[in-house]
């Protein structure tokens, strides 16, 4: 549980800290957190030459309303996230599953960006991520550039983030006025992360019908993913108990789930189901 030598600096600045990455060559990791990165490099799992800390870089911390979406800073932790009265106000879900993010420890110092560029196939916030349409702005050496969610998370612990590069917000976009959100997650017993989470969001119009529906996924599959089928099945049709049981049967249907040690692909498909109907009737009947 000791890990590899490594030498430790510290950026001033995301300038500073894209330079210092390109240095290192591909020997060197961001620090945020740590709360991940070092429990790999305790298993030596991962043996970075150099950690760069980015923990002091002030304007990578902060959580506000720009345009259509909460813009989150990078080093923002769970904590401020699941506390934060504006994404209350605008965005229960993320609180929802900030705030069931391993303990109180983990989340005073795990990242909104430590968590999503670590895409660990259980971890919560990719699900919320993929429900609110999130964008990524990333720090590069040639510039800055924007990905889209739906692009960001490739396989486990896998992102599209180029070379060199870093994550500096996220910006979570506002669903439409009126919109319901939720997050459903069953926790691993012994870690906390999530075995299923399932965020969702849903409009319905003055007709009852579903206008604007998003369902993300996360812990079941070796990504995170959008259960597309289960919207395509909601959309346009009336929100009943009969139409979410009808729908929740697609859950699994768009990630590529397999089992593991902890539980068998047949029972981590049968709690995306079970799980994805029980998100969306608690919106039902909120
Ligand atoms: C006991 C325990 C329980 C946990 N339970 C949960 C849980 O229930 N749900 C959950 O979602 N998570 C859980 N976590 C993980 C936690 O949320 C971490 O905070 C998070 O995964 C990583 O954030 P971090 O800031 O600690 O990142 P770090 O560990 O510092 O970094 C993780 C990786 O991301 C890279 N990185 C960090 N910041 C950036 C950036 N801005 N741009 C690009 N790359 C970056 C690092 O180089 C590293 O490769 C748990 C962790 C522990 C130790």
């Amino acid at each position: 549980m000791i890990p590899s030598t490594f030498a430790y600096d510290r950026a001033e600045s995301v300038a500073e800290a894209i330079e210092k990455l390109q240095s290192a060559g591909g020997d060197g990791k961001l620090l945020a957190g740590g709360h991940s990165l070092l429990p790999l490099m305790k298993l030596r799992l991962t043996s970075p030459a150099k950690l760069i800390d980015i923990g002091r870089i002030a304007e990578l911390h902060g959580i506000a309303q720009v345009g259509d979406a909460i813009a989150i800073g990078a080093l923002t932790t769970h904590a401020a996230v699941a506390s934060s009265t504006l994404v209350k106000e605008k965005l229960p879900v993320l609180v929802q599953a900030a705030s069931q993010i391993g303990d109180i420890q983990v989340r005073n110092r795990g990242t909104v960006g430590g968590n999503l560029a670590h895409a660990d196939m259980a971890s919560d916030l990719p699900a919320v991520a993929l429900a609110l349409d999130a964008e990524f702005a990333v720090a590069t050496p040639d510039g800055n550039e924007v990905i889209g969610v739906e692009d960001f998370f490739i396989g486990p612990m896998v992102t599209a983030l180029p070379e060199y590069s870093m994550v500096t917000n996220v910006k979570f976009k506002l669903p439409p006025a009126g919109a319901m959100q939720v997050y459903e997650k069953v926790p691993h017993p012994a870690s906390g992360y999530a075995v299923v989470g399932v965020a969702a969001v849903v409009a319905v119009a003055a007709d009852q019908t579903v206008n604007y529906v998003r369902v993300g996924m996360t812990g079941a599959a070796d990504v995170a993913y959008r259960a597309k089928a289960v919207e395509d099945a909601l959309m346009g049709h009336a929100f009943t108990e009969a139409a979410i049981d009808e729908a929740a049967k697609f859950a699994a249907v768009d990630g590529s789930i397999a089992g593991d040690l902890y539980a068998s692909e047949e029972y981590r498909r049968n709690l995306c189901v079970v799980h994805t109907a029980r998100a969306l009737k608690r919106l039902l009947n909120a």
